[in-house]
């Protein structure tokens, strides 16, 4: 049975006292979730992990880092390595988010050196992939995404499939309001996962959970999440509001309990 993650990316928001308060207050309201086969996820940023943390001890929610450097350790000014995330046992590192690959020029080699690493100190990539409105329109959606998993996979073994997550995100989605129709975001999670079948077998491509990003929010996550190879979201705006965070976690642990 897959998991089902609801993930908070929070980017470049939130201070130290916002961190923690915000940390309290979901851990106070997500108490009482038990459901087993659910991870709920918060990535602040890399300074506010250990206050994130430890307003978080004693509670299921997990920490994941945004991104991590490719390089083992040494002279890279402002990088943050696998190894300093695992000896604060961040559980998670997104990798490849199209911030990344837009802002900093992020390609899917750098993107696998990075998975690589993670995989090295048993920390889980959240790893995005997903095409821009210009790829789409061309009917190049497909395509893009098989060269992304190519590229991000290349050279990369697993055991589980438990051990990677995959959040697809179309670009033309992230923060800008508008969200793949069920229907297409359906479509995009069947493509990757009849990938990973053909790369990591039928067990790994079972196994592994894969997430939709780009303006999920309550109102959409409920539809989302019951197609059949969307399971979870990686959440970027509505992830900065604990209503809207509660109620998407609430919507996961609904789709557990009608079989998902
Ligand atoms: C994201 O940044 O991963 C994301 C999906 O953002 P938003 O939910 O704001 O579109």
């Amino acid at each position: 049975m897959r998991d089902i993650i609801i993930a908070g990316n929070w980017k470049m928001n939130k201070d130290a006292l916002q961190t923690a308060e915000f940390c309290r207050e979901l851990k106070s309201r997500l108490s009482d979730v038990k459901a087993e086969h659910l991870r709920v996820i918060v990535a602040p940023a890399f300074v506010l992990l250990p206050v994130a943390k430890g307003a978080l001890e004693g509670s299921r929610i997990e920490v994941s880092a945004q991104d991590v450097s490719s390089q083992a350790q040494g002279a890279f000014t402002g990088e943050v390595s696998a190894q300093m995330l695992a000896s604060l046992q961040v559980a998670y590192a997104i990798v490849g988010h199209s911030e990344r690959r837009q802002y900093h020029a992020e390609s899917n080699e750098l993107v696998r050196d990075k998975v690589q690493m993670l995989l090295q100190h048993q920390i889980t990539p959240i790893m995005c992939i997903g095409e821009t409105l210009a790829e789409r329109e061309a009917g190049e959606t497909e395509a893009v995404l098989e060269s992304q998993l190519a590229g991000c996979f290349d050279g990369i073994e697993l055991q589980t499939g438990k051990e990677l997550v995959i959040a697809y995100e179309p670009v033309w989605a992230i923060g800008t309001g508008k969200t793949a129709t069920s229907d297409q975001a359906q479509q995009a999670h069947a493509f990757i996962r009849n990938w990973l079948r053909g790369r990591f077998g039928a067990e790994i491509a079972a196994n592994m959970s894969i997430l939709y990003g780009g303006s999920m929010k309550p109102e959409n996550c409920e539809e989302l999440i019951s197609q059949a190879d969307i399971d979870g979201g990686l959440i970027g705006g509505a992830s900065l509001k604990a209503d809207d965070f509660v109620a998407m976690v609430h919507t996961g642990i609904s789709a557990l309990s009608k079989g998902k």
